[in-house]
């Protein structure tokens, strides 16, 4: 048995979305039915391929997650019928962590209710902001009051285990309007946040408004305090951080999320999707036509494939595992002159250490990427 025999998942990117927020670099497509129809065919076609070439040994799956774009996009019997057919293609437990991402402004009672129906036991809500000029500023369609509507409407359908993810760093977005949002969302009693500062990306239409002139780039120091700001109102009503942008109520931590950060294996389908199987790290074609095509001709939409090395597994144990709050075993750590490395980062601040382990300072958390690389 592998250490990671216990820590296996499934990722479902269904790649559509109503329209495409200003900020927004995701591989997906604007939502029609005839695209769907041809993703969800091939979607099963993968399936079946997968299947047939036993690539998951057989193993249960600890946790399905049906990410986007915006997975209810696809009508909810359809998501659904899926859900059934991976549960029939692949072993689960009774403890399965079983995922749905929603946009609070397109889903009815009745889809939620067929969704919790179906084993759906966690939906993740795109919720963003709870002001509708921050709507406007990052091209999201809806309102804010639908957030509310739909987290309402998601526990009289039977979902305990919600997540709402958040941006901050908005164009035009104060300390004081992030904290309102804050303050409003914990109304509803999530049990889960994610909370990501707002990043431009090559290509959308922020970065273009940004050079244009339009729109002022995210300020780092504003969101800096935005993040500080988050931990302490955060842990006011019992959220731990555990990870760099996740907070969980007890026992509510992400498990698929946590399944990326501790080296556990996983299988992505869908056009994008990435995948992590027997030390070899693959990934879908990231456009729909080339996809569909290859599933039709009985192959699976692989575009790389790469064997990780030992060195590199353990690289990506430490820039992975040190996003944890708990942070890494100190024998994670590479770097030829270990513990003068260690005690170089502690004296600066960005890192604390015992015995046994070494996770970052709220400092350290900044600058996670450049510590990593002076670990390893
Ligand atoms: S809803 Fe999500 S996936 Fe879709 S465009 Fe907006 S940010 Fe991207």
């Amino acid at each position: 048995m592998s250490p990671s025999d216990n820590n296996l998942g499934l990722y479902v990117h269904i790649p559509f979305c109503r329209r495409r927020c200003h900020f927004c670099a995701f591989y997906l497509e604007i939502a029609q039915p005839a695209p769907m129809a041809r993703f969800h065919s091939a979607l099963i076609q993968e399936i079946a391929l997968h299947h047939r070439q036993d690539s998951l040994n057989g193993r249960a799956l600890q946790s399905i997650y049906f990410g986007g774009g915006t997975p209810t996009s696809l009508p909810a019997d359809q998501l659904a019928a899926l859900l059934k057919l991976v549960r029939t293609t692949w072993p689960t437990s009774a403890t399965t962590e079983v995922t749905v991402e929603a946009h609070p402004s397109s889903v009815t009672e009745r889809d939620l209710t067929v969704l919790a129906d179906a084993g759906f036991n966690r939906i993740s809500f795109g919720a963003e902001s709870m002001t509708d000029k921050d709507f406007a500023s990052i091209g999201r369609f809806g309102q804010v009051q639908d957030t509310a509507a739909a987290v309402q409407a998601a526990r009289r359908a039977g979902f305990s285990n919600i997540n709402l993810d958040l941006m901050y760093g908005l164009p035009g977005q104060s300390l004081q309007d992030w904290i309102r949002t804050l303050e409003s969302l914990m109304t509803l009693t999530p049990s889960h946040i994610s909370c990501y500062a707002l990043t431009i990306e090559e290509g959308t239409r922020l970065a273009q408004d940004i050079v244009r002139n339009l729109v002022l780039p995210p300020d780092d120091m504003l969101q800096l305090d935005m993040e500080s700001a988050t931990e302490r109102v955060l842990a006011e009503v019992g959220f731990s951080r555990y990870e760099i942008s996740n907070y969980a109520k007890p026992d509510s931590a992400c498990r698929h999320n946590l399944l990326y950060w501790t080296g556990g294996e996983y299988l992505g389908l869908g056009p994008s999707a990435q995948s992590y199987l027997h030390g070899i790290r693959f990934g879908n074609i990231a456009n729909l036509d080339t996809y569909a095509a290859c599933l039709n001709d009985n192959r699976l939409p692989m575009t790389d494939r790469t064997i990780l090395s030992a060195s590199e597994r353990q690289r990506d144990a430490l820039v992975f595992g040190l996003r944890l709050l708990h942070g890494v075993p100190r024998k994670t750590v590479k770097a030829a002159e270990r513990d003068h490395q260690i005690d170089e980062l502690v004296a600066k601040g960005l890192l604390d250490a015992d015995r046994d382990r070494v996770r970052l300072t709220s400092l350290g958390r900044r600058y996670a990427d450049t510590v990593a690389e002076q670990l390893f």
